[in-house]
C-alpha cells in the first residue's frame, strides 16, 4: 500500500494482537492496532502470567514454546514494565505416584531443553524457602518464567509507541472485513497489506460466520489473588494435579496416579501459584468446558485451592483479595492454535488455549513466515 512502509492492521489488544503488532513493527510495518474496549479485559489480563515451558508436549509444541520463551526475553528488554522474570518453576510431588511421573519427565530426551531437574525436599526448600509443607520431591524447570499480566499489555504498547510507526486505537470495535481492510464501528475503514484479527474467545458478529465451523471451543477458569504474602516465593509452583493437565507428563507413570480428590475432579482443578511483584499470590485454576458458562464464581474450588496452597507452603495464606473468572479459546484438533485467511489479506489467529500467554510471540512470528 504505502510505498515506503508496508501497513499492518491488528484487531484485538490482547497478548496475541499485541505480539502481532510487535512482530509487524520488527519487520518494518507501520501498525494500526484496534481494540474494542478502553483497555483489554480478556484472557490476557486474567491469566497467571506464566511463560510455561515445563508442561508443553515434546516436539513441535515444545519447539514453539522455546522459541516464544527466547522472544519473551528479548521483548521484555524493550518493555521492562511487563515484569518479566526468569524465575523458573517447581512442580511439587506429594506421593510416590506423583514422584514417578516427575522421574519419567526428567528421563526424557528433551529434559535438557527444558532445563529440568529432580529435587529432593531439601533442594526444593533451598531453592524456594517458602515451601515449608510436606513434599516428596520437586521438578525444577529453569525455562519457565513469569510476567505481570495486569501490566504487560500497556508496557508492550509503550515499547511500541517509541517506534514512531504504531498507533493504538482503543474503544474501536471491528465490525466488517473486506480484502485487505477492516471497518470499525465508527464506520472508518483501515486498510493494510495484512489485517490480523486476534479477537480472543468471543469472535462477535463480524467473524462469527467465518469461524462457525472452526475446530474451537471455549474454556472457563476460576482464579484468585491474595493480599501480599510476606515471604518471597522465589519460583512459580504447581501441584501434582497439574501433571494430569499438561501434555508433557503423558506417559506410563501418569496412568499410575490415583483418581483426583472429588472436589478437584469436579472442577478439573490443578494448583498453580505465582507471587506477583507486590507480594500477592495468584492462585488457580479450574476448567469448565460446558456452555453456557455461569456468570458467577463458585466458592467450592477456591476453598480447595487455598487448602492445597496452604499445605504446600506449610502456612496459612493471607486473605483473598479478589476472585475472577476468565475464558480462553482452544483448538480441538491437533493444531497448536488456529490461523485462517478469511478474506484476501485478512487473517484470524486465535485458539492457543491455556498456552497463549506463553506462545504469543512465536505464534506472531509464524504469521509473517
Ligand atoms: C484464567 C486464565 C489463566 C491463564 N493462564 C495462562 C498462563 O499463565 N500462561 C499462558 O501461557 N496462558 C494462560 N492462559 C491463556 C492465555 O491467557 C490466552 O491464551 C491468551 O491470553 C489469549 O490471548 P488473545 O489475545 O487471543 O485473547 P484476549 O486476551 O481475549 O484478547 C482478545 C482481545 O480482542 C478484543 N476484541 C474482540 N473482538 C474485537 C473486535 N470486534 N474489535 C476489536 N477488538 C476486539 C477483545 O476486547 C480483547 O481485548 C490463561 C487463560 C485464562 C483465562
Amino acid at each position: 500500500m504505502s510505498a515506503s512502509h508496508p501497513r499492518l492492521v491488528v484487531v484485538g489488544g490482547g497478548i496475541l494482537g499485541t505480539m502481532h503488532a510487535i512482530e509487524g513493527a520488527r519487520r518494518g510495518y507501520s501498525v494500526v492496532h484496534l481494540e474494542r474496549d478502553e483497555e483489554p479485559l480478556g484472557a490476557s489480563v486474567r491469566n497467571f502470567g506464566l511463560i510455561w515451558v515445563s508442561g508443553r508436549a515434546g516436539g513441535g509444541e515444545l519447539d514453539l514454546a522455546l522459541r516464544a520463551r527466547e522472544r519473551w526475553e528479548e521483548i521484555a528488554l524493550l518493555a521492562p514494565g511487563a515484569g518479566f522474570r526468569a524465575n523458573g518453576s517447581i512442580t511439587l510431588a506429594r506421593s510416590e505416584a506423583e514422584l514417578a511421573v516427575l522421574e519419567e519427565a526428567v528421563g526424557r530426551s528433551d529434559a535438557r531443553l527444558r532445563d529440568l531437574a529432580l529435587m529432593t525436599p531439601a533442594q526444593v526448600r533451598a531453592t524456594n524457602p517458602a515451601v515449608l509443607g510436606e513434599v516428596r520431591a520437586g521438578l525444577w524447570c529453569g525455562r519457565d518464567a513469569t510476567v505481570e499480566p495486569r501490566r504487560t499489555l500497556p508496557a508492550l504498547r509503550n515499547g511500541l509507541e517509541s517506534t514512531g510507526s504504531y498507533s493504538y486505537l482503543p474503544s474501536r470495535q471491528a465490525t466488517e472485513v473486506r480484502p485487505h481492510a477492516v471497518r470499525d464501528h465508527t464506520g472508518q475503514w483501515h486498510e493494510g497489506d495484512i489485517v490480523v484479527c486476534c479477537i480472543g474467545a468471543w469472535p462477535g458478529g463480524f467473524l462469527a460466520e467465518a469461524l462457525a465451523a472452526a475446530p474451537l471451543r471455549r474454556v472457563r477458569l476460576q482464579m484468585l489473588e491474595t493480599e501480599p504474602f510476606l515471604e518471597p516465593v522465589t519460583t512459580s509452583l504447581a501441584d501434582g494435579d497439574s501433571l494430569r493437565y499438561y501434555p508433557a507428563f503423558a506417559g506410563e507413570a501418569l496412568q499410575g496416579l490415583p483418581p483426583q480428590a472429588d472436589v478437584a475432579a469436579r472442577w478439573r482443578a490443578q494448583l498453580l501459584l505465582v507471587q506477583r511483584v507486590g507480594g500477592e499470590l495468584t492462585i488457580g485454576d479450574t476448567h469448565d468446558y460446558s456452555e453456557p458458562f455461569p456468570f458467577d464464581v463458585d466458592d467450592e474450588p477456591y476453598r480447595h485451592l487455598v487448602h492445597v496452597a496452604a499445605a504446600l507452603l506449610g502456612s496459612d495464606l493471607p486473605p483473598v483479595r479478589r476472585r475472577w473468572s476468565g475464558v480462553y479459546s482452544q483448538v480441538t484438533d491437533d493444531r497448536l492454535y488456529y490461523r485462517a485467511e478469511v478474506a484476501p489479506g485478512v487473517v484470524v489467529v486465535t485458539g492457543p488455549g491455556g498456552r497463549g500467554m506463553t506462545m504469543a510471540p512465536a505464534i506472531a512470528e509464524e504469521t509473517f513466515l
